[in-house]
């Protein structure tokens, strides 16, 4: 019996998927795997999506891991490559770049390479984060297209801020200046993340790039996934590992930060920060054991949290699982209990977490 486990769904990963497709029916996907499969296990999940026409990461080596662990779909690279010396790694592993600065763009143009690669280019419609000033994308583009290290086609990408909130206009205005730069190009372009196939059709492109609702959460603000139809792929479980009376007005855990002014139960779970819990979870932020919702309270511990079970010791044993996020609780209301987001809670996860892979049914 593992004291903290992360049981990953492999049908709700393929379900999720499938929904996707349902949702943007004419867009190629390109399944974004950076930072291990946002912590579900970078090389299971890519084995589990291979009706996804490419992936995505964000380093070399995770596309290398990639390759090493016998993954042989397309993979891009989302920030390219950042020495010259990389290029003729993406060249043998058969990696694609997306190109945002001039240095990457000379070093291109300068390299020795036996055969063409494949391209990206990125324009800032907005982000201000990469890609290439609207004003530089012609520029760019021709001398991509005039290069002999450079495949002929060329896919245009940007990437969008603010698409989580529908109700904020800076999409469309992203949208419609990607619109007026790729106009006379016969380039297929890709826009959306996660947020944007949700939320913003008009942004599905020929290409998608959805992260975090693959794993079956939502990315947008006030929503969870269900919502969507998505399913969560992660159940984060531990352990109770005891049960304790707590006398009215005695501080619980370290710092004294919570009492109660009543005689209560306290169950005690095996899982903590070294887990990858948010530390930062406030009083009440839920858990759920035997189907019920309650709630932690004091300070996180690095192994260990208190929850108050309150007249419920009748039903709570030692041993009991506890699921700290999952199908019955959504990472998205921890997160907003820890005031994060569900991102950053997923790809926390820590390697003391033994992963739990559940194969979807033949
Ligand atoms: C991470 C990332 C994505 C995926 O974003 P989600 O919000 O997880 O769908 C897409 N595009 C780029 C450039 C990214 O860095």
């Amino acid at each position: 019996m593992k004291l903290a486990a992360a049981e990953i769904d492999l049908s709700a990963l393929a379900h999720n998927l499938c929904c996707i497709k349902q949702i943007a029916p004419n867009a190629k996907v390109m399944a974004v795997l950076k930072a291990n499969a946002y912590g579900h296990g970078l090389v299971t999940i890519a084995q589990h999506l291979q009706k996804a026409d490419a992936f995505a990461v964000a380093r070399i080596d995770e596309a290398l891991a990639l390759r090493a662990g016998g993954i042989t779909n397309p993979i891009v690279l989302l920030e390219g490559f950042f020495n010259a010396s990389d290029i003729p790694i993406l060249l043998a592993n058969n990696f694609q770049a997306v190109i945002h600065n001039e240095e990457q763009l000379y070093a291109l143009e300068q390299a020795k390479l036996d055969a063409p690669i494949a391209t990206w280019l990125k324009v800032d419609t907005g982000m201000h984060r990469l890609g290439v000033e609207p004003q530089q994308l012609n520029a760019f583009y021709h001398r991509l297209k005039n290069s002999n290290n450079v495949k002929q086609q060329i896919n245009l990408m940007t990437h969008f801020s603010c698409a989580d909130d529908t109700k904020n206009t800076k999409t469309t205005e992203q949208i419609a200046t990607f619109a007026r730069l790729v106009d006379n190009k016969q380039e297929q372009v890709c826009l959306a993340n996660s947020a944007g196939i949700i939320g913003w059709p008009k942004s599905h492109g020929d290409w998608i790039r959805p992260g975090l609702m693959l794993y079956g959460v939502s990315p947008m603000q006030h929503q969870i996934a269900h919502n969507h139809g998505l399913r969560p792929v992660m159940k984060l479980i531990t352990r109770v590992i005891a049960i304790r009376r707590l006398p009215a007005n005695k501080p619980v855990g370290y710092g004294g930060r919570w009492q109660s002014n009543k005689e209560t139960i306290l169950a005690v779970v095996a899982m903590g920060y070294g887990d990858g819990y948010p530390r930062h979870a406030k009083n009440g932020t839920p858990v759920i054991i035997k189907g019920q919702r309650f709630g932690i309270v004091g300070s996180v511990s690095m192994d260990m949290i208190t929850v108050d079970i309150g007249d419920n010791q009748a039903n709570i044993h030692i041993g009991d699982e506890v699921e700290m996020w999952g199908p019955n609780l959504p990472v998205e209301e921890v997160a907003s209990h820890a005031d994060t987001i569900p991102y950053e809670l997923l790809c926390n996860v820590t390697p003391r977490v033994s992963y739990e892979y559940l194969y979807a049914k033949q």
